[in-house]
């Protein structure tokens, strides 16, 4: 699948290509990353994207012509989905990041200044999307975000993609704790039923810590999650535990 980001600051995207997952995914051909400056899209000499917000307010507004010439020129006839980052958008959430993943392309506005004229919001953007009830300065740093959290969801992208099943909010709970070597540290010891051997007994004990966790940091996980049988039993274990201690 491809992202393509437009951007008036194409180089803050540097790190997120020269290092780790995405570098491995891009140089494998499974993911594939367009950056186009904004600037290139105007046709003034002066390469202005922003103007003085109508009304009278302090600040600048990403002018609409440069952003809708920029998309349709890069936009897909097909499998395409164009986002704006905004902190107005839809929360980025694992089941969006897995709905992203399915578009073969996914196109990424970066707002600057105040934001971007509404009208693209209006006539130009499928999808708006924040990641965090925070203000940044810019949609560069979510547009990063959003390319972690989708390219987990392409196969091949992480090397186990077992690891990705049970990675927090994707099975709907929180992830077990993880253990590594040494066995004890500084007299910390690592749980004694992970060296059993008995896989069955691991993955009962995994389940009870991940509902455990999920139950005291994000009860509202537990409440739009259809539990299992064997979920039901272990969380009325916990509770009890818990009323005892
Ligand atoms: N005035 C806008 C508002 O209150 O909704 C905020 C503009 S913000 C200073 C500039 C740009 O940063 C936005 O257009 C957006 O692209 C990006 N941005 C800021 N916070 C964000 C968030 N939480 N999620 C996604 N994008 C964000």
């Amino acid at each position: 699948m491809k992202f393509d980001i437009i951007t008036i600051f194409p180089e803050m995207f540097d790190g997120l290509l020269s290092a780790g997952v995405i570098k491995k995914a891009v140089g494998k051909g499974l993911l594939e990353i367009g950056l186009h400056d904004l600037r290139d899209y105007t046709t003034d000499k002066h390469c202005q994207v922003d103007d003085r917000p109508y009304g009278g307010l302090e600040g600048m507004v990403l002018k609409p012509e440069p952003i809708f010439r920029a998309v349709e020129a890069i936009r897909q006839p097909e499998k395409s989905i164009t986002c704006l980052l905004t902190p107005q958008g839809k929360p980025l959430n694992s089941r969006l990041a897995e709905r992203l993943a399915g578009f073969q392309q996914v196109v990424l506005i970066c707002g600057r200044y105040e934001g971007v004229d509404e009208r693209i919001i209006e006539y130009l953007i499928d999808q708006e999307i924040s990641i965090g009830d925070y203000v940044l300065t810019g949609g560069e740093l979510a547009a990063a975000v959003v390319v972690e959290a989708v390219a987990r969801f392409i196969p091949g992208v992480v090397g186990r993609e077992e690891s990705v099943r049970h990675d927090s909010f994707v099975s709907g709970l929180l992830d077990f704790p993880q253990y590594t070597r040494p066995r004890e540290f500084r007299g910390y010891r690592v749980p004694e039923v992970l060296f059993s051997g008995d896989h069955k007994k691991i993955a009962s004990w995994r389940l009870k810590k991940a509902l455990e966790k999920t139950l005291a940091r994000r009860p509202d996980l537990l409440e739009s999650r259809q539990l299992t049988s064997e979920e039901e039993e272990i969380l009325e274990e916990i509770k009890s535990e818990r009323k005892e201690s």
